[in-house]
Order: C-alpha cells, then structure tokens, then sequence
C-alpha cells in the first residue's frame, strides 16, 4: 500500500477510536487544530509522564516549572520573535494556494532522496543476496547525480535563507519548475515574510489595552524564570530546567494532521552550563534523547540527526532527531545550543542582573544554554503511525481477514486490560466486575461484554491495549483466566492472583526508564 493511503488510514482510524478529532468538527471544523478524545488524551499524558520522569526523575540536576502562556511583550522584542520569527510565504496565482517557500523547495529536495531509494530498492532486487548496498551507494552514476543534485539545492536554499535573501528563494523555485500542486503551474508571487505569533489584547480598551502574545515556544518562560528556580532551589550549574505546555503559531500552510498545528503543546528543557562547555553537553544531549526515542522500540533504522544548515541566530550548533513518518523522514524534536543569547538579550531589555555565580570558578558569568526541544503532538503521531499496524490473518474455518492493531508501548497505552465476560450470564459478568474492582487502582481496565469474543478482541486491538482476560464458567471454580497478548495474539491460563504481577511487569513506565542512556 502507498504511504499516502496509510497516512490517511490512520487519520480515519484516529477519528474512528476516539484518538484525535478534528476541532469544532460540527461546525465544519478549523484548520490546523484538533481535540484530543479518550484515548488520545490517556496516550497523550503517557507520553508527556514518560518525557518528564525522564527529564525530573532521572536527572537530579533538572527541575520542573510551569510558567504562564502570556507574558510581558517586551520579552518577545528580547527573543528576536518580534523581528524575526517570520516565515517566507509564497502564493499560486492560479490556485490561490498559499505555500512555505522553504518547504516547497525541501519537498522537492525530498524527491531526490525519494529516486535514490528506488534506484537502491530496484538494484537489490535486481542483484539479490549479492546486493552491496554501500558500494552501489557510492559508485552508481544515477544515484551520483541525484546526490549532487540535492546537495547543491540544500546549499543554494541555505543560503538564501541565512542571507534572507527573498528574491533568490523564488528563483530557486522557477528555476527547479517547482509547480503548485494544486494548480500545477509555476505562477508563482513574490516571496513576502509573513510572522507566526498570535497576537490579543490584555486589559480593558478603558484602561488602555495593550497588544500582547501568545507565546510561540515555551523556552522564554524558563529563561526569564532562571534566577528564581536557581536561587529558590539552590541550583548549581550545570542544572536544568523542564516544562510542558501550549505554544501557538499562525503557520502558513496546515498540513499533516497533528505533524503542523497552529495550537500545539512543547516539551522543553533548557540545560544551563558553563561557557565553553556547551558543545560537550550538545552531544550528550543529543545521545540522552536519540535513546529515549529508541527505547519505544520503533526499530533504530527510523530514526536519523539532520544537522541544520542554517544556524538560528542565536546557535552555535543545532540538531534535529527525525522520524520516518509514512511522509517521509521529518523532525520530531529539535537540540540546539542557545549560546547566552537569551539570558544576555533579557538581562539587556529588562535591565535587570542575570548572571550566576560559580562558586567553584570564583567568578560570575552568564549560562551557556543547550535546549530540547520536542511537541507533544508530534510524538504522539510518531507513536501511533509506528504502531498502526494491518495484518492479514487466517480465520477458524480457513479464510483470510484482516486485523487492524496498535502496537504501542505497553506502557503508552490508553488502556492496559480489557476484562470480558464470555457470556452476559451465570454470574460472569460479577466476577469480571470483582476483577476490575482489584485491578482498576493500578491499571486503566476497561470491561467489555458486548458483542462476540472475537469482535471483542478486535476491539480492543484497533485501540491498542496490550491485554485482555477473559472470565468463563471454569472461572468461577479455579480463580483463572484466559489472558491475551495483543501482539501475539497468544492466549494462556493463568490464576488471577498473578495478574497484578504479570500487568505490572510489562505496563510499568519504570521499565523503559531504566532503559534510557543517560
Ligand atoms: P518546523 O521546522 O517543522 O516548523 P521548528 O524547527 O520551527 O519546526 P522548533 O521551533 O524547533 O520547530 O520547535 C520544537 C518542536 O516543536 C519541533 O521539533 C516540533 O516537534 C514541535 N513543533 C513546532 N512547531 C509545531 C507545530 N506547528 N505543530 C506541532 N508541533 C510543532
């Protein structure tokens, strides 16, 4: 099946299990965002439990902090997003469609990647057992030019983009006959900048309202609370400082489900070390995360670092972790090092003294800073495109089916257990109940008894929970149950007592902690 068709199969299944749905859907919705519905709220705050542990539990050196979405404007003028957090917008004059010139140039960059994969895929059929991947890689002619060919592009947008250079991205488009995908003509505007914060009013119009944002990152938050949590907690460099919650931008082009959403959560950590240090901590940053990705078990042949070819301003190095989405390899999470731009711009603007004292240095310098940057939504498609699974299966009487399975992380999922009477009688249904009284403290059960075992099953696998037990006659005299793995589909006995232990052992977050290198 094409990616695409999986992508929209999994937009629909979303729908369909009550993971996301569209906003204000009974009003024909609105674009770019989305509510998150029973499942996908559980998931969700599996997701950010799993990213704090790992940040607060595990790090004694990191503390949490929960700062407010508005904040004083002038901290926006501090961080450079007043003047340059801007996209460059470009419009089809036939289809009216409105595009980041950036990203219709690394679309079309992505082609190139695309053509060399095929030329791999249909030379190791070719070859068969004797296909060398790496030296057809590097030797072929065809997957020479299609290399070239995207390095020069990836160079010539780079730089365009460092030197702001608007006239040279439209260039870059005409000349690469970049077309509208809607209109598929090449009658392109002039590229504008076009600046992502949502801004309101805060006051009354009577008192004299003034214009102030919703916040585009979450960061400036934790910058301009760094003396507090340093001098409150007594917190020595290097130390960090980690938050979850809502950031807004105004993005040019909606697109992806929950990939770009004008409302979406961040899950930041600012690491605040010594000058000079920075770089040290860059790359043990980047293995701590790339490890917390990988130890979901979504297989490490997904995951790959893109270095940025364009600096922010305020970087001396940035990385990106990306995922294989069924779009493509794309940015889940974001490592940069900050420098001390921030804390030195908001010592300038505020007019206030931000600095720390080292005692060990006998010296007071500004932080050096190295964030990580990840959105929550962003993960949790990247969580549940991994885990979408179909698979073909051969019913009893011989005929084939097909099953629709989660596979999430145990300890991700919504629900841990299913708890199904086999009948809706002889007192099934009260046992069930009596086990799902014993177990709901611990674990999110869920009690089914409509429908047919097998529909049950089906079920609960399209949801994604990685047990189910059913209770039956013999139930009642043995105090056992059948459980069912989700990913198996593999059923044994075993006594209820056990349950606890078994659930526990396999759901428990604890597990894939411990995993993480730190
Ligand atoms: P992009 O290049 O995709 O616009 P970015 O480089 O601007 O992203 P950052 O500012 O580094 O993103 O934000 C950090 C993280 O926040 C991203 O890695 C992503 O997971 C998430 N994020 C950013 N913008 C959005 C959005 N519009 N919708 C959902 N998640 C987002």
């Amino acid at each position: 099946m094409a990616q695409e068709d999986v992508f929209k199969k999994l937009v629909a299944h979303c729908k369909e299990y009550g993971y996301v749905f569209p906003s204000s859907e009974i009003y024909d919705g609105l674009a770019a965002v989305y509510d998150y519905g029973q499942y996908g709220v559980e998931l969700k705050n599996n997701i950010k439990r799993y990213w704090w542990d790992s940040m607060v539990l595990l790090h004694e050196n990191v503390v949490g902090l929960d700062s407010a979405i508005f904040m004083h404007p002038t901290i926006w003028k501090a961080s450079g997003h007043v003047d340059a957090f801007n996209d460059p917008l470009i419009d089809n004059k036939d289809s009216k469609k409105r595009y980041r010139a950036d990203v219709l140039i690394e679309d079309h960059i992505a082609k190139y990647e695309e053509k060399i994969e095929k030329e791999v895929a249909k030379a190791r059929k070719r070859f068969g057992e004797k296909f060398d991947e790496a030296l057809f890689r590097q030797t072929n002619p065809q997957v020479q030019v299609h290399r070239q060919k995207k390095e020069e592009l990836t160079a010539r947008m780079a730089k365009a983009l460092n030197d702001n250079d608007l006239a040279e991205l439209r260039q870059i488009i005409v000349d690469n006959k970049i077309v509208c995908p809607i209109s598929g003509t090449c009658n392109w505007t002039e590229v504008r900048q076009f600046n992502l914060m949502f801004s309101t009013e805060i006051g009354s119009t009577a008192d004299g309202a003034s214009k102030i944002y919703l916040r585009p990152e979450t960061a400036q938050g934790i910058f301009v609370n760094f003396l507090n949590v340093q001098k409150t907690g007594r917190m020595k460099i290097p130390f960090g400082i980690a938050q979850i919650g809502k950031a807004f931008r105004n993005e040019i082009v909606a697109r992806q489900f929950i990939f770009r959403m004008r409302e979406f959560e961040q899950m930041e950590m600012q690491f605040f070390v010594r000058p000079g240090t920075e770089l040290e901590w860059f790359k043990k940053w980047k293995e701590t995360r790339m490890s917390w990705h990988q130890t979901l078990g979504f297989g490490a042949e997904n995951y790959r670092f893109h270095d940025h070819e364009k600096l922010a301003h305020y970087a001396n190095a940035a990385t990106d972790i990306e995922f294989r989405f069924p779009f493509g390899f794309k940015e889940v999470e974001g490592i940069h090092s900050r420098t001390d731009f921030d804390l030195k711009r908001h010592q300038e603007f505020s007019g206030k003294k931000i600095q720390y004292f080292d005692p060990e240095l006998n010296e007071s310098y500004t932080p050096y800073v190295i964030e990580t940057s990840i959105g929550v939504d962003r993960m949790f498609l990247q969580v549940v495109a991994a885990a979408y699974t179909e698979e073909e299966i051969e019913k009893e009487d011989g005929s084939k089916d097909l099953r629709v399975v989660l596979k999430l992380p145990a300890a991700l999922a919504p629900i841990k257990l299913a708890v199904m009477p086999l009948v809706k009688k002889d007192g099934l249904p009260e046992k069930a109940e009596e086990i799902m009284q014993a177990l709901r403290l611990d674990f999110r059960c869920q009690y089914d008894e409509k429908d047919s075992i097998g529909k049950r099953y089906r079920r609960q696998d399209a949801i994604g929970t990685p047990f189910c037990i059913t209770v039956d006659h013999q139930t009642l005299e043995d105090n056992a149950v059948t459980i069912r793995y989700r990913d198996t589909m593999q059923q044994e006995r075993v006594a209820i007592d056990q349950l606890p232990d078994i659930l526990r052992k396999k759901t428990d977050m604890r597990e894939l902690l411990k995993q993480i290198k730190l």
